[in-house]
C-alpha cells in the first residue's frame, strides 16, 4: 500500500543486512561462525571513558537538550587532539562540530550543498553511505574507480570535464574502508588543487585516522596548506577508542563547509547526549598510549591473517592502516563469501556490496582475537 520513494528506490538493500541474515542462517544451525564481515571493533572502550560517562549521566545539567554544535569543551578537546597529533591548528568555535557518529554527518553533508541533478564523487568500492546520501539530496553520483594499479587511489584527471562542472562534493577516504589504501602527501595536493580548481568540497572521511600499523601515522587532508578553502574532514572517536555504539564523532575544516552542515542537523536532529561528549572529552585528551596499544593489536592479527592468506596462495598485502584486510579472490565475490560461510563458517564482506569495482576481492575484519584468527586460518586451510 506505501510505495517506497524514488529516492529510496534507487538505493539498494544494505549490504551488511544481508550477510547477517546468512549469518543467523548458520548459527541456527549450529556452525560457531566466526566472524570476520562487519567493522566493529571486538576490545571494550578504555574504562577512563566508560567512568567519565558514568559520572556526567547523574548530572542534571547533563540530561538536557545539547547544543546543536556540541559543548565548547568537547570541541576544545577536538582541536587540542588535532593539534597533538597531526600538527593541525582548528579554531574550536568555527571549524569543528560535533556528530553523531561521522555517518550521521556524510550523510547529511550533500542535502547542505546539492541541488538535483548535481554531481558528487564517489569512490569505488566504497563506504555504501556516499552514494546513498547522494541520491537521498536528489544528486547524481559519478563514480570514481580505485584500481590496484593506482594503489586503489582515483584517477582524478579520468573525471571528465561536464563532470568537473556540476560536481559539489567529491569524497575521499584514506586510510581507506574496504581497500586499506593510504594517501600520501603529493595524492592529498593533487586532490586538494582538483577540488580548488573546480570549486567542489572535497569531504574526507577519515574514520582510521589513527588506525595506522606498524608506526605508520596516517595523514590528515587538513595538514595540506591550502586544505582548508575546500576540506572538510569527518571523524570519529569509533574506530580509534572502541567507541562504536556511543553515537559520537566530528567534522573539522572549512568554516562555511561545517557552518552548511550544521544548518541541516539543526533542522533534524539535536546534538550528541552531553555525556557521551563527556566521554569524548576523556577520550580526546586522555593518553595516547591506547593509541598504540590498538593498532599494535591489529598488526599482530593481521599477521596471522596476511601470511595464512598468502600460504594458501591468495593474493594479498600486509596493509599499513585500518583494521581490514583486502584480498583477491578472483571471480564473484558473493559465491566465494557463500564458500567460505558455508565450508568453514567465516564470515567475510564481499567486495561487491562496496561497488562494482569491488568485484574479486573479499574484506576480512581484524575484529577478532589472534587466537580466533589463527582457527579461521586453520579452517581455511581444510577448504581450499
Ligand atoms: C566506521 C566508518 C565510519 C563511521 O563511523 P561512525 O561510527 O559513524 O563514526 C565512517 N566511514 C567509514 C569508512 C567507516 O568505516
Amino acid at each position: 500500500m506505501f510505495e517506497l520513494s524514488e529516492r529510496m528506490k534507487r538505493i539498494p538493500p544494505y549490504l551488511f543486512a544481508e550477510i547477517d541474515a546468512m549469518k543467523k542462517k548458520k548459527l541456527a544451525e549450529g556452525v560457531k561462525v566466526i566472524d570476520l564481515g562487519v567493522g566493529d571493533p571486538d576490545l571494550p572502550t578504555p574504562k577512563h571513558i566508560v567512568s567519565a560517562m558514568q559520572k556526567a549521566v547523574e548530572r542534571a545539567d547533563r540530561q538536557k537538550y545539547p547544543s546543536y554544535e556540541g559543548m565548547l569543551e568537547f570541541r576544545e578537546s577536538v582541536s587540542e587532539f588535532y593539534k597533538r597529533r597531526k600538527g593541525i591548528n582548528l579554531d574550536p568555535q568555527k571549524e569543528v562540530i560535533a556528530l553523531i557518529g561521522s555517518k550521521e554527518g556524510i550523510a547529511h553533508l550533500p542535502l547542505a550543498f546539492v541541488n538535483e541533478g548535481d554531481y558528487v564523487l564517489v569512490p569505488d568500492p566504497g563506504y555504501p553511505v556516499y552514494y546513498a546520501s547522494t541520491v537521498m539530496a536528489g544528486g547524481r553520483a559519478f563514480f570514481m574507480p580505485l584500481n590496484a594499479e593506482n594503489s586503489f587511489l582515483p584517477d582524478l584527471e579520468a573525471i571528465p570535464e561536464d563532470v568537473r562542472k556540476k560536481a559539489k562534493i567529491m569524497f575521499l577516504n584514506y586510510p581507506n574502508n574496504p581497500t586499506s589504501a593510504i594517501a600520501e602527501k603529493d595524492f592529498i595536493k593533487s586532490a586538494v588543487d582538483f577540488c580548488i580548481d573546480n570549486k567542489i568540497i572535497l569531504a574526507h572521511d577519515y574514520a582510521y585516522g589513527e588506525i595506522g600499523l606498524d608506526g605508520y601515522r596516517p595523514k590528515s587532508f587538513l595538514e595540506n596548506k591550502n586544505a582548508f578553502e575546500v576540506t572538510i574532514e569527518f571523524n570519529s572517536l569509533s574506530k580509534t577508542y572502541n567507541m562504536t555504539g556511543w553515537r559520537i564523532g566530528f567534522a573539522c575544516g572549512n568554516e562555511e563547509i561545517v557552518k552548511g552542515l550544521l544548518k541541516v542537523k539543526t533542522n533534524v536532529d539535536s546534538g550528541v547526549f552531553e555525556a557521551v561528549q563527556e566521554a569524548g572529552i576523556a577520550a580526546l585528551r586522555g593518553s595516547d598510549e591506547f593509541i598504540d596499544e590498538n593498532c599494535r593489536i591489529y598488526a599482530e592479527r593481521r599477521d596471522i591473517l596476511v601470511d595464512g592468506l598468502k600460504n594458501l596462495g591468495f593474493a594479498v598485502e600486509k596493509p599499513k592502516a585500518t583494521f581490514y584486510v583486502w584480498c583477491r579472490v578472483g571471480g564473484s565475490s558473493i559465491e566465494f563469501v557463500k564458500r567460505i560461510l558455508d565450508g568453514a563458517g567465516i564470515v567475510a564482506t564481499p567486495g561487491i556490496g562496496f561497488g562494482k569495482n569491488g568485484e574479486g576481492y573479499v574484506r576480512f575484519a581484524l575484529t577478532r582475537s589472534k587466537e580466533v584468527i589463527a582457527e579461521a586460518i586453520k579452517r581455511l586451510e581444510r577448504l581450499f
